[in-house]
């Protein structure tokens, strides 16, 4: 290889290396700003990730994303109602492909086949079906995982389950914020999944949050 091609190898790569760690600055920044921690280990981040959004900051995530995933031939987009829709639908922007929202149901009546599954909600304390149409996803699929927040892990687990079920092949799960102190980026990532978040919260002792090195 030629040195000016190695050259503009190593300034490509810190070229992105220091885009990840600015976008993942921007997003811990958001959180210590406007991230409110409440009891029972729940960070709210209404004013930008969960009730209004700020798809700015959603644009630097996606962005990020793909730099992560970008060289995995994703061609459809995962996520789960209602909380994730928003990120996925930017990284669907992103990756060039559609972006799925798993419906949270107790009919299943949803019209034809679908993929179910369980999931049991942390912030909600109740267990509810998953479904996602068999139209939407298949054998070739290459589907990356998108949601919010990683606590305990029953979402991801759940949407693993149903591109499991689906035959398509996971790429992964690319998360926003990952509690690190609750058990779930352990579960997935031991169980072979490859998981990314892009502010991962070390604790959240007193109020305040400590992010993970
Ligand atoms: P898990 O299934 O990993 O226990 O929890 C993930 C889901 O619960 C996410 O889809 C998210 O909507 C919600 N969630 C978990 N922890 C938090 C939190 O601290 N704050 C908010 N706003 N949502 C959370």
């Amino acid at each position: 290889m030629s040195v000016s091609g190695h050259a503009s190898r190593v300034i490509f790569r810190l070229y992105y290396f220091y885009r990840g760690v600015r976008d993942l600055q921007l997003l811990e920044e958001r959180i210590l700003r406007d991230g409110k921690v409440r009891d029972g280990g729940v960070l709210k981040v209404d004013s930008f990730l969960n009730h209004q959004m700020d798809v700015r900051l959603f644009a630097e995530m996606a962005k990020e994303f793909h730099r992560l995933f970008g060289s995995e031939n994703v061609s459809k987009i995962l996520t789960i109602e209602a909380s994730g829709i928003g990120i996925a639908c930017i990284c669907a922007q992103v990756f060039e492909c559609p972006v799925i929202f798993a419906k949270k149901t107790k009919t299943k009546n949803i019209a034809g086949d679908v993929y179910t599954s369980k999931v049991e909600s942390f912030t909600h304390g109740v267990t509810y079906d998953i479904i996602v149409s068999k139209e939407f996803i298949g054998p070739g699929d290459r589907v990356l995982i998108i949601d919010d927040f990683l606590a305990n892990g029953a979402a991801l687990t759940g949407l693993s389950q149903i591109v499991k079920d689906s035959g398509a092949t996971l790429v992964g799960a690319g998360v926003a914020i990952e509690k690190a102190f609750q058990p779930g980026g352990k579960l997935l990532r031991s169980s072979g999944i490859r998981v990314e978040s892009l502010a991962k919260i070390k604790s959240m002792e007193g109020g305040s949050v400590v992010f993970c090195q």
